[in-house]
């Protein structure tokens, strides 16, 4: 994922309309061998919204860069602030009927893999095992001087200690975990070093501006090759770092299908793309297969 501009991308008005009909998906999964690449679309019904919001209409947020945040202490003061807030919001989000119908597929051997794009730990919340996390996970904070890796919800009890009465209402909640703020309510927030060498701590996610480290890449662009099919699960597909796994799967002949509210950057490449909310669709396609979804109370 680099550079924000990959985020301004808007459909054309000659890609194929998308369809109703999640059968292909069901076919796909009776076959066997399916990977699923999902985004921020499988959280929206978890009350996380995605970049584009209802409607498709771009939101007003500009995520951090990478070199923002490395760049000044103040930017860092602004994104930590932001970014405690939305880890409360994260923190009280509970997986849907799509993160829960990923795992009953997993369950019965229908998936080779999951990846997701997402950093909210809500498949395996649901109970899928070895997810891939593309963009790594807001659960670890990692310190840019010594690596060291930390679990986030230490760091958040830290950061609650030092900005006692923090609690600004944000004007919205982003799917990386940054909440809206303003100047005047980030304030003079306290941002905390790394324990062991007094370092800048981050959370351990890709920023734009940064690379997806190269070995994850390697390893998902394995997990296509083993495929027999992709299955991207509410991603625009906007930023490269999703995009080209369904470039590769495609350019393998493989059958890309995609589940998606408004048109992708992959449609053109995909075999259908099934303008469904994603949770009511996979469960369709579970009853179809006669596959048990486990209910919220025990997934
Ligand atoms: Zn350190």
């Amino acid at each position: 994922m680099r550079m924000r501009p990959t985020l301004t991308w808007t459909p054309g008005t000659d890609l194929p309309p998308g369809t109703t009909d999640p059968e292909p998906v069901a076919d796909a999964l009776r076959t066997g061998g399916v990977l699923v690449l999902s985004g921020a679309g499988i959280s929206t019904e978890s009350g996380i919204p995605d970049y584009r919001g209802e409607g498709g209409s771009l939101s007003r947020h500009t995520p951090m860069t990478y070199q923002d945040f490395t760049g000044s202490p103040e930017a860092r003061r602004r994104y930590w602030a932001r970014s405690h807030l939305g880890w409360r919001t994260f923190g009280r989000a509970r997986p849907n009927a799509g993160h829960r119908s990923v795992a009953a597929f997993a369950r019965h051997g229908l998936l080779t893999g999951v990846i997701t794009q997402n950093v909210d730990g809500l498949h395996q919340a649901a109970g899928s095992e070895d997810v891939v996390e593309l963009h790594g996970s807001l659960d670890r904070v990692v310190c840019l001087s010594c690596g060291v890796l930390s679990a986030r919800r230490e760091l958040a009890r830290r950061l609650e200690e030092a900005n006692p009465g923090f609690s600004p209402v944000a004007a919205g909640i982003n799917p990386d975990g940054d909440a809206d703020l303003t100047d005047a309510q980030v304030g003079d927030f306290r941002v905390l070093p790394c324990t062991v060498c007094g370092g800048i701590l981050k959370p351990d996610v890709v920023f734009f501006g940064e690379n997806v480290p190269p070995g994850r890449v390697e390893h998902c662009r394995e997990l296509v090759r083993e495929a027999s099919s992709l299955l991207v699960l509410g991603s625009s597909l906007t930023v490269m770092s999703g995009l080209r796994f369904v470039r590769q799967a495609a350019g393998a002949g493989k059958p890309v299908l995609i589940v998606n509210r408004d048109a992708t950057r992959g449609d053109r490449l995909a075999v259908t793309r099934i303008a469904l909310p994603l949770g009511p669709a996979l469960t369709r396609v579970a009853e179809g297969l006669g596959v048990t979804v486990e209910d919220a109370a025990t997934a």
